[in-house]
């Protein structure tokens, strides 16, 4: 078994024991595949954690229902 995450920051997959650092953030412990990468969370956490949600959130726009014409 290995314990594969992704870096928010730059989107690398590691894992999470070559991890070059971890932050605990909101009760989640986020991977980094170096230093750098932990200061760029650090500094903006709110832009890295918030891309999955934006992600959701511009599919949902792309469905047809956001249109009147449809449903
Ligand atoms: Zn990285």
């Amino acid at each position: 078994m290995d314990n594969k995450t992704k870096d928010p920051v730059c989107g690398m997959e590691i894992k999470t024991e070559e991890a070059e650092a971890k932050l605990d953030y909101n009760g989640k412990i986020y991977y980094f595949c170096e230093m750098g990468c932990k200061a760029k969370f650090e500094k903006d956490p709110e832009k890295y954690t918030k891309t999955s949600e934006k992600d959701r959130n511009q599919s949902k726009k792309g469905s047809c229902c956001s249109k009147k014409t449809c449903c």
